[in-house]
């Protein structure tokens, strides 16, 4: 059932330092340990629930990233912010690359790939969680044995998708493969080294144990994305990720303070602008 990682699962070092207790607020309640890798400095879940296991720890409405209800406030401020990020994503992709081939990996409820499908883009859809996709334009895979035949994209994108997979890297060098020469892989994940991770620690909602089995900072990232063969040619914010995460952070700290939420936003973000270390971060990687 759980699964006791014996090397780093980026740079395969076997010594480990104890980082923080976590508790799966949102659905199980149990705790998990984390631990930072000596040597490349990532932060990863040890023991995690294995493969065939951790679904159970998906099972919940509240897990609002595969979830489409409109049924509160928080739930529509939630839904404008998303159009909000659709449009972000789009503007930042084409800062590099016109409208051509792209793979959503981890689609989730794929709003994100119907958005690019209608903005003129060849798209492909990946997630093993979701049955199909209510646009049947978009091609969806739900086993990684279809997104292997495909042909190759000029964009992959995995919006925090990447922190919950079990094979980390055998995933990252399988995007690498499906990239066209010059092509991009845009990744998201959510920063340890946050304003926001450092001010809520162990109730930081990013750390979102067990289905957040790594936890990375800038440098930890960079070191697997070059064992990985590829290069980050740069690193954008995700700035309403410091407000949402504060949000349920605040939840999670049992005040709910929403004022609190908000100031703390703005602090990260404020933080951010001359660290660099924002909430979540977006990395553009190449070949
Ligand atoms: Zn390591």
């Amino acid at each position: 059932m759980y699964q006791k990682l014996e090397e780093c699962p980026s740079c395969k070092h076997t010594l480990f330092t104890n980082h923080l207790i976590c508790t799966d607020f949102s659905i199980s309640q149990e705790s998990f340990a984390l631990v930072r890798c000596n040597k490349c400095g990532l932060v990863f879940t040890n023991p995690r629930p294995d493969e065939n296991n951790i679904g159970a720890y998906y099972q919940s409405d509240k897990y609002i990233s595969h979830a489409n209800k409109s049924n509160n406030l928080i739930n529509g401020v939630y839904k404008i912010a998303r159009s909000f990020t659709l449009r972000s994503k789009r503007q930042l992709i084409l800062s590099y690359k016109k409208p051509g081939r792209i793979l959503d990996y981890g689609c989730g409820t794929g709003h994100f790939i119907d958005f690019m499908y209608k903005s003129g883009w060849e798209s492909v859809a990946y997630d093993p969680h979701i049955k199909q996709l209510s646009n049947s334009n978009i091609r969806f895979h739900d086993t990684i044995q279809k997104v292997s035949n495909e042909d190759k994209f000029d964009v992959i994108t995995a919006w925090h998708v990447i922190e919950h997979v079990h094979d980390l890297k055998i995933t990252l060098k399988l995007l690498r493969k499906k990239l066209k020469k010059g092509g991009l892989l845009f990744v998201a994940v959510p920063n340890i080294n946050s304003y926001d991770a450092l001010h809520y620690k162990k109730y930081w909602a990013a750390y979102d144990v067990p289905r957040h089995l790594y936890h990375f900072s800038q440098s930890s990232f960079k070191v697997l994305a070059t064992t990985c063969k590829l290069s980050v040619v740069k690193v954008h914010p995700m700035k309403l990720d410091a407000f949402y995460v504060s949000w349920l952070s605040e939840k999670y700290q049992g005040s709910n303070n929403m004022l609190s939420a908000i100031n703390n936003g703005l602090k990260s973000n404020r933080q951010a602008k001359s660290s660099g270390e924002y909430s979540s971060l977006i990395y553009v990687l190449k070949t």
